[in-house]
């Protein structure tokens, strides 16, 4: 039986074999393994691709977030506005500086924070929006400013699954004080192992992001603030350099595929993922369709060898970690319902076109069509 990956890592590394190893082989003879020259090169390569002044490399996207935050000035007291349909790395990050994460509900069209839904949940103590470029879809990022500007919030962005996603003109991680990206190996930009980036405009912010990444030192063994051990190994920045430059290519593949699998889907009964408010924003990190028998095709399709997911089974208020926050089901309608009907469809850039036409075969066998 034909078997087909929700995500296929290997196939990518098979066309760039020769690159990948000429530039490990150079930072093992360089052997400048942390904060070297590669670390430096990616830097100023993805912040230039971002179209930001600063990209600091860290140990993953969850401290990303974490030092984008801190960076901010975000500590304990204040509540950052987070979407309740996201992975949940998103309100570790805000737990992590010690502040609460208050959930916001998601919109229908695009399963993205609401930004009708952000004043039910401003208080006080609210000091940031946290939106999420879902599955590579930008937030309404608009809305959302507007909402922050007149309200005197700051905005950071969860990039993490949108790398190369446009709003308009504007790149994700790049439309706010500061943007949080993950470099796990199954993201559209991946590393062979954790990596996470900050960009930003700000000259404050990357500084002292630098500087937390790096035990709070200014220089070797002076330490101005209390930092940790979050940096980007070389090697990973290595691997980071080569697949950066494949990256427009990368996403352009996913979009073909999934401008090919909603035209074969079309009229079956299930949602197919919208398009983005510029039409050409979407980077399809995930390929997400809706359908109120989910678990039924999921197992079905299980069966016939394809590794479809569900980006996510649970909303952020109903997992046991965050029982202390009080929510309780019913409270975000629209996350709840998406963690019962989305299902991820395999896509990834190598992925070819019969592979997803059985894909597509397959859900219709499903349906009876
Ligand atoms: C992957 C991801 C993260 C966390 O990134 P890690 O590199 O795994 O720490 C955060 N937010 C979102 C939306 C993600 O998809």
């Amino acid at each position: 039986m034909k078997q087909i990956p929700l995500v296929d890592l290997r196939r990518q590394y098979d066309r760039i074999k020769l690159e990948i190893s000429v530039a490990m082989e150079n930072v093992l003879t360089n052997s400048d393994f942390i904060l070297g020259k590669d670390v430096d090169l990616f830097e100023s390569e993805f912040a230039d691709f971002v179209g930001v002044k600063h990209a600091v490399g860290v140990a993953s996207g969850t401290d990303a977030l974490v030092l984008a935050l801190k960076a901010c000035g975000i500590g304990p007291s204040d509540e950052i506005l987070v979407p309740a349909n996201t992975f949940i790395a998103t309100a570790y990050a805000v737990s992590a500086c010690g502040a609460r994460p208050v959930l916001v509900d998601v919109r229908e069209t695009d399963y993205n924070l609401d930004p009708d839904k952000l004043i039910g949940a401003c208080t006080q103590r609210t000091r940031a929006i946290l939106p999420v470029h879902l599955y590579g879809c930008t937030a309404d990022m608009n809305a959302i400013r507007e909402f922050a500007e007149k309200f005197g919030l700051l905005v950071i962005e969860d990039a993490c699954q949108a790398h190369g996603a446009r709003y308009g003109q504007e790149l994700a991680g790049g439309m706010t004080k500061a943007g949080a990206f993950s470099f796990y190996p199954g993201k559209n930009l991946g590393a062979y192992g954790d990596g996470g980036g900050v960009t930003t405009n700000d000259d404050n912010i990357a500084k002292s992001v630098r500087m937390m990444r790096n035990y709070g030192q200014s220089k070797k063994y002076h330490h101005d603030i209390i930092g940790l051990n979050s940096r980007l190994d070389s090697l990973q920045a290595a691997v980071l350099r080569i697949k950066l430059k494949y990256l427009e290519e990368w996403n352009a593949n996913r979009c073909q595929l999934a401008r090919m699998y909603s035209e074969a889907l079309e009229g079956l009964p299930i949602t197919l993922p919208c398009a983005p408010a510029s039409q050409f924003g979407h980077v399809y990190h995930l390929f997400v369709i809706r359908t109120e028998r989910r678990n039924d095709l999921l197992s079905f399709l299980n069966t016939k060898g394809i590794g479809a997911g569900i980006h996510y089974p649970v909303p952020v208020h109903l997992h046991h970690a965050y029982e202390s926050l009080g929510y309780k089901i019913g409270d975000f309608p629209v996350s709840e319902r998406l963690s019962e009907e989305v299902l991820s469809l395999p896509i990834f850039p190598e992925m070819t076109h019969d592979e997803l036409f059985h894909v597509v075969e397959m859900v219709k066998q499903f349906f009876g069509n």
